[in-house]
């Protein structure tokens, strides 16, 4: 039995359609839906990008693209063959008049239109401009924005005037991949969905929440880019904010998309400014597998950090008192984005050995292996009286699914399929964005106003020493990164 939920009809054009994130995610990530059922019959996919091909080439140069990065579907040839059928190609000019009239042929006005803005964020506003002077766009189309929006407040408030002054709220999907995570969703269904999480989901029972997102991989390709923006810009500001929100909003009052990104916004208003001895910023050094941070990005004088790590506070009703800590960075030990709750100790046990040992931990995992697991207490097996061990309550998405688990979709095809829905509960509000950057930017004006020079680590480790150092101050440590 197929469990898709089939969407309208619908066109969808992707700007920077031969793009890098074009060929990687979109596309191959529509192959899956178009291969699961829920693309339907008659819908197209129009790529406008600035180079000239026609629409035979873009097919190709599509079905190679999915044959690189997609999965094992990519040996589905017939179903490969019909998809890039629903794909048509215009060369368009963001910035000037040619290929406009071509696109305005081709995208229908009766059925579900979405424009994808995959292309650098300085044509936003000329796309969202011409789809309205040609004509294109009307009051029911949506269109998807991605990363980054903005590189401080002023930058993202004035973004945020461009694409209104043409598009309504409701029609614009600012996109973050990863809300449209699995296990991003699941939390919301753990904790809102169960009796036995959400009444200990405060400063009476919680002792701390991690949030790490770590990476192996280094910033070279792309160092010239990462060097004007840092760990705080990339990563913090927006995935690990939007993390931190979901772990710690309050229920909202449904699961809309208004009433979940209320409650968003709510947490992040109630952040309190950082003080700089809770922030460690970090830079690579050379290791065994590559080069330093300012080799990679070119620049061998940059203060720029690859790694973050930070102590915040949320001062609420339910928070007070709960260190929230963050950590992201390149070039780390291992790639894992976890998010962790530690819960108390028991203060008191009636069996020897020391109380503090044994905790519960909630760890939801991103990636790698999706899922989440519960460490909880029990007695050691067997005749050597009362022991206790922890154990972990494992629940792995793939293997709780089984066979069907390659249906999960990954998260861009499933943010898709949401803005063809019509669904925003995923997507960041433009005043979300606006206090993320409103909370961030003192930071980040405080250390470049101090000069702070980031601390070094090798390349390959858990991050600088002064990260370790500073949950030691507070007498606990780091999630083990594996
Ligand atoms: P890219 O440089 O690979 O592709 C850019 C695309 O824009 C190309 O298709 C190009 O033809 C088109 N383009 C450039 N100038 C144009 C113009 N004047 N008129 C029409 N089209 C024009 O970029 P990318 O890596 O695919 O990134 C696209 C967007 O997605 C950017 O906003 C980027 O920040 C964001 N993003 C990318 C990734 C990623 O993994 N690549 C991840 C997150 C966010």
């Amino acid at each position: 039995v197929s469990r898709v939920i089939p969407v309208e009809t619908f066109d969808l054009v992707i700007f920077g359609g031969t793009g890098d994130l074009a060929r990687r995610k979109i596309l191959p990530g529509l192959f899956r839906r178009f291969r699961s059922g829920q693309m339907p019959v008659g819908s197209r996919i129009i790529g406008a990008a600035r180079s000239e091909m026609d629409t035979a080439a873009y097919r190709s140069m599509i079905a190679e693209a999915v044959a690189e990065f997609g999965g094992d579907e990519k040996n589905d040839t017939k179903s490969l063959d019909a998809f890039v059928a629903a794909l048509d190609y215009v060369a368009i000019d963001a910035k000037g008049d040619g290929g406009w009239v071509e696109l305005a042929g081709l995208v229908r006005s009766d059925v579900v239109q979405a424009f994808y803005f995959s292309v650098a964020p300085s044509l936003f506003g000329d796309l969202a401009e011409r789809l309205h002077t040609h004509k294109i766009a009307n009051a029911q189309s949506r269109i998807v924005v991605e990363k980054p929006f903005g590189r401080d407040l002023e930058t993202a408030r004035a973004l945020n005037k461009t694409l209104a002054a043409h598009f309504d709220e409701s029609q614009i999907y600012r996109i973050d991949h990863y809300l449209g995570k699995e296990t991003v969703q699941n939390l919301m269904a753990v904790r809102f969905g169960n009796m036995l999480f959400e009444p200990l989901w405060n400063n009476h029972y919680v002792d701390h929440i991690q949030i790490t997102v770590a990476e192996t991989v280094g910033v070279g390709g792309r160092g010239g880019y990462y060097d004007k923006s840092g760990a705080m810009r990339d990563m913090v500001q927006n995935h690990l904010m939007q993390l931190l929100c979901l772990i710690a909003m309050e229920p909202p009052n449904q699961y809309g998309p208004d009433e979940v990104r209320d409650e968003k916004l709510k947490v992040i208003r109630a952040l309190q400014p950082v003080a700089p001895h809770h922030i460690v910023r970090g830079q690579y050094d050379a290791g065994p597998d590559g080069p330093s941070y300012r080799e990679d990005a070119e620049n061998p004088r940059s203060f720029t950090e690859s790694f973050i790590a930070m102590k915040c506070e949320i001062a609420n009703w339910r928070w007070a008192g709960v260190p929230f800590y963050l950590r992201t960075g390149k070039r780390m030990k291992a790639r894992s984005s976890e998010i962790t709750v530690y819960f108390k100790d028991l203060g008191h046990t009636i069996f020897e050995g020391d109380v503090a040992r044994h905790r519960n931990i909630l760890s939801i995992r991103l990636q790698p292996n999706e899922g989440m697991d519960l460490q909880v207490t029990i007695k050691e097996p067997g005749p050597g009286g009362m022991r206790l061990i922890d154990v972990p309550l494992d629940m792995t998405f793939a293997d709780a699914l089984g066979p069907d688990a390659e249906e999960v979709p990954d998260a861009y095809e499933r943010l898709i399929m949401d803005v063809i829905r019509g669904n925003q509960t995923l997507f960041m509000r433009g005043d979300e964005v606006e206090a993320a950057w409103g909370w961030t930017d003192p930071l980040i004006n405080g250390w470049e106003a101090r000069n702070d020079v980031p601390k070094h680590y090798e390349a390959g480790s858990a991050g600088p020493e002064d990260a370790l150092a500073m949950l030691h101050r507070d007498g606990r440590k780091w999630r083990e990164l594996k």
